[in-house]
């Protein structure tokens, strides 16, 4: 019912930022190359994602915005051993639930055009057959004043949207995406597989060229990655990334543990710019209940924040800072 999928929508759909986690989730997990995020007045006004992907077949458009009708996860250790982003199937009908939804897909033999707002269907039509998804999201929260009241300065909204780019982006160096604020490019990435690329794109040449990298392993986990000198850093606590089998996490034990592997060499009040990619048995995360699913609990935690601080602090003498 469009109230459950309101009720669903309020934990799955906090922000516009959530929203634009969602779309480019769903462009990653349809195996697109290019993804496309236009965004309007901080996606108060519009989000707009482009992919190259899979497309939706007209036969499975509807389905794709009924709740749980996707889900392909049966346990929530699944989460980190699949291969897809998405495993609730209630982002669409959430989204749809609260806002004005367009969708154009094609998987290249059908097109499809859809039309939701506030959970009704507006309109289904044949569609032109542009290979991937193209779909908008307008008048978000339109139905939920509440929700749009609490949403806050355009400023946060947009750092928040960022924030959530560059961390798909940077769990994804193989894939180009382009995020683009009023007009304004704000991130572009070449999708050729180059991390040190991507992180040029995000914090800047210059930071780039300055970033070490680091590689450390025990019998439980592995991690590769780069770190920046912490001096030529201007950064918050945002700029630490941690990926779990190349799913941007977080974790205030491991955020923690970047920051002390940097000890003495980190000035007061500074944060590192490091991205850390770790690989492990799927066993070993704990992913809680919470539906974005970013926040995650470790078992041997301890373990791995050592071998993350001790790898961290090795390289910095290393490279005789
Ligand atoms: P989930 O991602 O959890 O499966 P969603 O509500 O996000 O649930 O999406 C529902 C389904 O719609 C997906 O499983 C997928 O089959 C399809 N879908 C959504 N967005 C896209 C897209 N950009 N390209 C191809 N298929 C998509
Ligand atoms: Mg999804």
């Amino acid at each position: 019912s469009v109230l459950a999928d309101q009720i669903a929508a309020g934990e799955v759909v906090e922000r516009p930022a959530s929203v634009v986690k969602e779309l480019v989730e769903n462009a990653v997990d349809a195996h697109a190359t290019q993804v496309d995020i236009l965004v309007q007045e901080s996606g108060v006004q519009s989000i707009r994602v482009i992919d190259d992907g899979d497309g939706i077949d007209d036969s499975e458009v509807l389905t794709a915005f009924k709740r749980h009708a996707t889900s392909k996860i049966t346990s929530r250790e699944d989460l980190f051993r699949v291969h897809s982003l998405g495993f609730r199937g209630e982002a669409l009908p959430s989204i749809a639930s609260v806002a004005d939804v367009v969708m154009n897909t094609s998987t290249g033999t059908t097109g499809t055009s859809i039309h939701y707002r506030g959970g009704k269907l507006l309109q289904q039509a044949p569609a032109p057959l542009r290979q991937g998804t193209d779909i908008t999201v307008t008048d978000l929260f339109f139905n939920t004043p509440a929700r749009l009241k609490y949403l806050k300065s355009p400023q946060t909204e947009l750092a928040n949207i960022l924030d959530v780019v560059n961390r798909i982006a940077l769990s994804y160096p193989s894939v180009a995406f382009r995020l683009v604020h009023n007009a304004k490019e704000l991130l572009k990435t070449a999708g050729r597989g180059d991390l040190q690329q991507v992180i040029a794109g995000i914090y800047g040449v210059q930071n780039a060229r300055k970033m070490v990298a680091i590689a450390g392993e025990t019998p439980d986990f592995k991690l590769a990655g780069f770190v920046a000198l912490p001096e030529l850093t201007r950064a918050n606590r945002q700029y630490i990334t941690v990926l779990i089998n190349g799913r941007a996490i977080k974790n205030q034990q491991l955020t923690k543990a970047v920051i002390k592997g940097y000890g003495s060499k980190l000035m007061v009040g500074r944060y590192p710019i490091a991205v850390i990619a770790l690989t492990m048995d799927p066993l070993l995360v704990d992913v809680n209940v919470h539906p974005t699913k970013q926040e995650v609990r470790l078992s041997k935690e301890p373990e791995l924040s050592k071998l993350i601080s001790e790898t961290i602090t090795a390289r910095l003498v290393d490279v005789n800072l």
